[in-house]
């Protein structure tokens, strides 16, 4: 098994800011900042989560919308890490 285990990831992800890219609008694959809820796309379009990442020194971004199956990535650790222990259990919210 095993996702590395990071300690830049918050037991409890921010909640997201807004349901698009906060800087170009887009509406699909987006990040969103464990850290302060930025959300920004991915950086197979215009990379603006990545960007906020960098630039705001907040290394961890999850997948949209979240869910246990969202991915935890860590800009530090540059890759794939624990999500937040939030997440990890599928049936949490009832
Ligand atoms: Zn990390
Ligand atoms: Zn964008
Ligand atoms: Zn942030």
């Amino acid at each position: 098994m095993g996702l590395t285990q990071c300690e830049h990831v918050p037991a409890t992800p921010a909640a997201p800011l807004s349901d698009r890219c906060e800087e170009c609008g887009s509406g699909h694959s987006l990040r969103l900042c464990a850290t302060c809820g930025h959300v920004g796309c991915c950086e197979s379009q215009r990379g603006h989560g990545r960007a906020h990442a960098l630039e705001a020194g907040h290394p961890v971004i999850l997948s949209l919308p979240l869910s246990a199956r969202s991915f935890t990535w860590c800009y530090e650790h540059r890759g794939y890490v624990q999500s937040p222990a939030e997440l990890g259990a599928p049936a949490a919210k009832g």
